[in-house]
């Protein structure tokens, strides 16, 4: 909508500062713009790091006018494969500043984004919490165990029971936002609440890191003694497979090959997965402090550390240039898209018969009108109905 290029661009992936994608994941860029208060001579210093300029809004829209002056569509794929930056109408309004009031959402950037990471890619997908089988209790039946018992108000929100799992469906930005900042924080482990747990068997809270980290590290070293073999195994697979596919049709090893295997078996041979730890003993630390750092709209994520570059996503760059938002308009609850996304959940669930095509907004309309009448009728027969009890408490006295 402001001209500026996805987090795909080589040059440009981001719409608030100068860093590229080759940098995007590098220790400068995950700690640009964040600051550190620290204490000197009995007084506190604020010490902003920038290690990748700030974009600036005049020269975006510089930038913009150049590109709407270029006059094949070539030469404007050359310009924003090197600049990343397209036309937009808004570069016209002389008030509005391109780069700083484009807005990084924090609900998408936070919860849908760098939460969503955490829980569905690092813990269901690794998969660090498994379901539970017929004979084995496993990690989300903790979870779930704990879910069913576990009581907060109305206003912190709630978790599905079966979290985790195909039948508890996907979760949206507000179950996560009480997930990260309540219940996980809880389930997985810390020290007290591990000794609450002991001590006190009442308090039935399964903290899951504590109970299944030896497991997981046990499984690691049984699958790593089987890696060899397996590679063995892929090895003596794919030259079979390839031996196959060379052979002339209609030779002898052609021929060989086809009663081994029908078409639909004939596929080319995986390699297999390295062994990888399900569950690492930093991982509680580190979620506490996400959830600490979401609490207070400071991600200051570890993640990088422990799961490795593979694991980040352009979020957890553009998380860092949160604090420059929050200090041009306030907490994240003033500009955040919870209000936008409540407003479509209210379109959505408007009765629309099915319509299409253009014919949906008109649906949405009738709709809408229909219910302001019918709210306007009721307010009007409650005022009658008060003021005629009004009238007849007069009387009586
Ligand atoms: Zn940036």
């Amino acid at each position: 909508m402001c001209g500026f290029a996805d987090h795909s661009h080589k040059n440009s992936p981001c719409p608030k500062c100068k860093v590229t994608q080759d940098e995007i994941f590098s220790d400068a860029s995950l700690r640009n713009g964040t600051c550190l208060i620290s204490l000197v001579a009995y007084s506190f210093e604020l010490t902003i790091t920038i290690e990748f300029d700030p974009r600036n809004g005049e020269e975006h829209r510089r930038r913009c006018f150049q590109e709407k002056a270029l006059e094949t569509r070539d030469e404007r794929n050359t310009f924003f494969d090197e600049h990343g930056v397209r036309w937009t109408e808004l570069a016209r309004l002389p008030y509005f500043d391109l780069v700083r009031q484009t807005i990084i959402d924090p609900m998408h950037n936070l919860l849908l984004g760098i939460i969503k990471t955490q829980w569905y890619t690092q813990w269901i997908l690794t998969p660090a919490l498994r379901a539970s089988t017929q004979t084995r209790t496993r990690e989300l039946n903790l979870m779930h165990t704990f879910l069913s018992t576990f009581e907060a108000p109305l206003w912190a929100g709630k978790l599905p029971l079966r979290v985790g799992e195909p039948a508890g469906g996907s979760l949206t930005a507000d179950e996560y936002k009480f997930a990260a900042t309540t219940a996980w924080p809880i389930t997985i482990s810390h020290f007290i609440l591990y000794c609450i747990h002991y001590i006190q068997h009442a308090i039935q809270i399964p903290i899951i890191w504590d109970m299944f980290v030896e497991e997981a590290e046990s499984d690691q070293k049984t699958s790593i003694k089987s890696f060899s073999k397996r590679q063995d195994q892929f090895i003596k697979d794919y030259e079979a497979w390839k031996a196959h596919r060379e052979a002339p049709q209609g030779s002898a090893a052609a021929k060989r090959g086809n009663k081994k295997k029908s078409a639909k078996d004939d596929k080319e041979p995986k390699p297999p997965k390295p062994p990888k730890v399900r569950m690492q003993r930093a991982e509680p630390i580190n979620f506490l402090r996400l959830s600490t750092a979401l609490k207070i709209f400071c991600v200051l994520s570890y993640a990088k550390q422990l799961y490795g570059v593979d694991a980040l996503k352009p979020n957890f760059h553009w998380a860092i240039h949160l604090r420059q938002q929050i200090l041009d308009y306030g907490p994240v609850y003033n500009f955040w898209a919870f209000l936008s996304k409540c407003l479509n959940k209210v379109l959505k669930s408007s009765n629309s018969n099915n319509w299409t095509g253009g014919q949906i907004e008109i649906s949405m309309m009738r709709e809408f009108s229909r219910g302001a009448q019918i709210d306007s009728l009721v307010i009007s027969l409650l005022i009658i109905v008060l003021s005629l009890s009004g009238i007849f408490r007069l009387v009586m006295r």
